[in-house]
Parts: C-alpha cells; structure tokens; sequence
C-alpha cells in the first residue's frame, strides 16, 4: 500500500451533472472504489442491482439500519438511501479511493464518520440549465421535475461548507476542476504516511 485510500464525497441536485462527471472519474481512474448504497426505490431501466445500488424494501432497509449498517442514511425525494459502512472502510483500508455520491444530508453526516474524506458540490451553471438538463435526461414527469427544482434550490443553499464547488457549465472544464480536487486530496501528508521518511531513507516503502 503506498498511501491510505481517499473518500471522495460528491453532492449535487439532480441534473447537474454528477452522474456524467462520476463516470468520467472512474473511466480514467478505474481503480476508484464506488460506494453501492442501498435505498428503496424502484429500479429504473440499465440500473444493475448490487452495482448500480442495492435495492431494497423498506422493511430491510429500516431492519438495516437499526443493526447500525450505515455509515449514514437519508431521506431523498419519499426514498430511504442509506451508505452500508463495512465494505468502505475495507476499500480506504486497502488503500482504495472511493467515491460516494450522497445528498447533502447524507454527506452531512459522513462528515462526523469520515472527518477526512473530501466533500465536493457540483452547481449548475443556472437554473434554466439545470431544468433543461432535467428534461433531457428523460427520468421524470412534469411534476417529479418541478419537485426537483424546488430541492435543487435548497440543496445549493446548504453547500457552503463543502471543501470544493464544481459549476458544471462546460464539461471538460467541470471535468478538469472535479480531477484536480481529487488529485489535491491524495497528495495530503496525513495521507501519505511515511513518503518523507522514505525519501530520507529512514524506512522501507512503505512507511
Ligand atoms: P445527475 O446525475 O446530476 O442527475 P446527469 O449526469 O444525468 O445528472 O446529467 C443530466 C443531463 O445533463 C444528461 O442528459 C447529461 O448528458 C447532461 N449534461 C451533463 N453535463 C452537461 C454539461 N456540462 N453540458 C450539457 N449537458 C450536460
Ligand atoms: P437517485 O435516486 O436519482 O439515484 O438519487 C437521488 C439522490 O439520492 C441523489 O442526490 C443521490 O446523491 C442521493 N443518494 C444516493 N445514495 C445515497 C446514500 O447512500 N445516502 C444519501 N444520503 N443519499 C444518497
């Protein structure tokens, strides 16, 4: 292992772009661990349970969660999603990046559970952007869409004390941005345990 494995936590409203810019991430970087959560909601067309996310009832999901089986759960849009905990601190154990695509809430909440992981926001560049992107995505019906928008509003409201803000206006710039947040953060010494020591020839890599 040459260093320990980086959370990066990435928050959006719906529309703006994660799921573009997530799959980039992880085409370029395909060792990046993904952390599956589970939810409660319909599974919708492409979507691979056990990869994608675990599908559950709502009667597992609450049994779940009452054993302490995640490392935090929320509340989005009438569905329960939830982050089971034990298969990501294996993967940031094995010295694995993971990415956790989470709603503010959730992320929240990891904060407390993973105080060093890196929390990015992704915004639309504005809002008729966002509602266009809403419809050309094809998932919702008129009134999912304008329930979206109005928790678009106060999601970005909430995103002040993420460590990075991504505007997802032209996507190879958004692209660059979201690469470079996550380069920074493996490069922390807290992360690097032993480099220096190595470098001054006091111990076998790794330290
Ligand atoms: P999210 O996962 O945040 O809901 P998606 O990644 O599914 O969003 O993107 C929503 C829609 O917007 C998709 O049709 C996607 O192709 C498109 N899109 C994403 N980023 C951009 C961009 N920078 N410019 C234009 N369209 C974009
Ligand atoms: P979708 O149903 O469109 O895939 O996701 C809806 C919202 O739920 C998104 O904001 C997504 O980030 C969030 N979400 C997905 N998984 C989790 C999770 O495990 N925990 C929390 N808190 N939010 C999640």
């Amino acid at each position: 292992m040459r260093r320990e494995g980086l959370a990066l936590v990435i928050s959006a409203p719906s529309g703006a772009g994660k799921t573009t810019l997530v799959a980039r991430l992880r085409a370029e970087f395909p060792d990046f661990g993904y952390s599956v959560s589970c939810t409660t909601r319909q599974s919708r067309r492409g979507e691979v349970d056990g990869s994608d996310y675990i599908f559950l009832s709502r009667e597992e999901f609450e049994r779940l969660r009452a054993l302490d089986h995640f490392a935090e759960w929320a509340e989005v849009h009438g569905n329960l999603y939830g982050t089971p905990l034990a298969p990501v601190k294996r993967m940031l154990k094995e010295g694995r990046d993971v990415i956790f695509d989470i709603d503010v809430q959730g992320a929240q909440q990891l904060k407390l559970t993973l105080p060093a992981a890196v929390f990015v926001f992704i915004l639309p560049p504005d809002i008729p952007r966002l509602e266009q992107r809403l419809r050309q995505r094809g998932l919702d019906d008129e009134a999912a869409i304008e329930h979206r928008l109005t928790n678009a509003r106060v999601e970005m409201a909430k995103s002040g004390w993420y460590d990075a803000l991504v505007v997802n206006d032209e996507l190879e710039a958004a692209y660059d941005a979201l690469r470079a947040v996550y380069l920074a953060g493996t490069l922390v010494p807290a992360r690097n345990p032993g480099l220096v020591e190595n470098i001054l020839g006091e111990s076998p890599w790794p330290g």
